[in-house]
């Protein structure tokens, strides 16, 4: 097939590490086309947002517009954990910035209309196929919604940013799934739910922007959680169910619905928040949540970068920060593979290692049995993150049994931050008792 059109960088995909990608590489003068097969505003989940985004925020120069457009502050999370309730508050790791809790259509839609104003060619409702990729001669088919044709285009570099897509990896057969921990996601949108802020304290919605929540998880059954997310008008609710209980479950009940509300109004403390409160926006969502990863994210001519990486079950909110750090770590590699191509090997190995320990630490914290595949020092990768981000995440991932990995990867060296445990007996859900507060 005969090339339509050329271009220096090529990115698959407009969630926040495409984004974040093209909009770094078009400031520094590429010809950078990003295509996304859907069009934005498109709704997505992954609502919670650690403080570490402002980082990559002021990289890209969108903080004004993310502060303006006046997301939901959050000041940490707790986690319901069997009789454990516990509580990190970002003020106590040095943040001096808020979390946030988004509208991620609203966000993803942000990052990608900068990427357009920072001279980076934004097309959507297009989708990459066909990808062909060698050292200076990568191609893909692009295809037009509602069209059947596609126009073929090369670029010197391409970075496939397609999320749980992975079209790259799939492709190169290199996406392994981790065959024990498979979860399904449902989630819905609730007007009027209660809420958790800082000290386990339960408040009525109408105080979401004066006093900011925290996110909620509680556990589910062994591997299970859900969480709570308030919003600017509504509340995210998400249930992750390893995936033989649910086929176990479901078929109990008439409608998903009917199976999400049970399961929603039995969990621990959330049922309490949710006991007023009317599903909205449109039912339950559904997605699988399998923890996979890429034995390959770099060669000639391409990365791979964000969710088409690699995924981690996201009880820890680390998702979209690991895709603007991984958008940010890709457009840094393809400058340097492009303007030092006979080092391309050494940039890529580069890429390959701070992909691969971001990967492996959310694992570490997320899920058991991470360890035995690596050769590499145990605590190598903690050293990428400042003393506050890796007391952040000891004092995260002691909040639920899940892993005990941690503690053997920090080699005793045990940060000084810890969880505060709220008393579960303290925990008011009467709303009328917080009128005269
Ligand atoms: C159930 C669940 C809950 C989560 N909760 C959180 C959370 O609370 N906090 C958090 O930080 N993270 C969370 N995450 C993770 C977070 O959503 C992702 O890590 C993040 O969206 C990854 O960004 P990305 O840019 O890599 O991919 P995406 O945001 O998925 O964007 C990929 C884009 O690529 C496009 N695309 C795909 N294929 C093609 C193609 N062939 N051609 C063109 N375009 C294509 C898609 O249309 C999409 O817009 C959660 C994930 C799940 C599954």
């Amino acid at each position: 097939m005969p090339i339509d059109r050329h271009v220096d960088v090529l990115v698959v995909g407009g969630g926040p590490a495409g984004s974040t990608a093209a909009t770094q590489l078009a400031k520094q003068g590429y010809d950078v086309l990003l295509v996304d097969k859907q069009h934005h505003p498109r709704e997505t989940v992954g609502e919670s947002l650690l403080p570490s985004a402002w980082k990559y925020f002021d990289l890209l120069g969108v903080t004004d517009a993310v502060v303006a457009h006046g997301f939901i502050r959050k000041a940490g999370g707790i986690v319901a954990w069997g009789d454990q309730l516990s509580q990190i508050a970002f003020r106590d790791f040095e943040y001096t910035r808020p979390g946030l809790h988004v509208e991620r259509d609203a966000l993803d839609a942000l990052l990608l209309r900068h990427a357009a104003a920072s001279g980076a060619r934004v097309e959507e409702g297009v989708r990459a196929d066909a990808i062909m990729t060698s050292e200076g001669h990568n191609e893909a088919t692009l295809i037009r919604q509602g069209e059947t044709g596609g126009e073929r285009v090369r670029a010197r570099l391409l970075i496939d940013a397609s999320g749980q897509a992975s079209v790259m990896a799939r492709q190169l057969g290199t996406r392994q799934v981790n065959p024990e921990y498979r979860f399904i996601a449902l989630w819905g949108y609730f007007a009027d739910s209660l809420y958790m802020a800082s000290g386990g304290t339960v408040r009525p919605f109408a105080d979401v922007r004066t006093h900011p929540p925290m996110t909620f998880v509680s556990r589910l059954g062994e591997w299970g959680w859900s969480w709570h997310i308030p919003l600017k008008e509504m509340t995210s609710v998400g249930l992750v169910i390893p995936i033989d209980d649910y086929k176990r479950d479901s078929g109990r009940f008439a409608t998903l619905e009917a199976y999400f509300l049970s399961v929603c109004h039995q969990a621990a403390h959330l049922g309490q928040l949710l006991a007023g409160a009317t599903l909205v926006n449109g039912g339950i969502r559904v997605m699988r949540d399998f923890s996979y990863v890429s034995d390959v994210v770099a060669g000639p001519g391409f990365m791979i970068t964000g969710d088409a990486a690699g995924f981690v079950d996201p009880i820890f909110s680390i998702g979209v920060v690991m895709a603007l750090y991984s958008g940010q770590l890709s457009a840094w590699t393809a400058d340097r593979l492009l303007r030092q191509p006979d080092r391309a090997e050494a940039i890529r190995a580069m890429f390959a290692h701070q992909m691969r320990g971001r990967y492996r630490l959310a694992h570490t914290m997320a899920l058991p049995g991470v360890e035995s595949a690596s050769s590499e020092a145990p605590g190598a990768y903690f050293d990428f993150f400042s003393d506050a981000e890796k007391q952040l995440m000891w004092s995260a991932a002691s909040m639920t049994t899940r892993s005990a990995n941690l503690s053997r990867i920090s080699e005793g060296q045990e940060p000084p931050a810890k969880p505060r445990r709220l008393d579960l007996a303290g925990i008011d859900f009467n709303q009328l008792a917080l009128a005269g507060n």
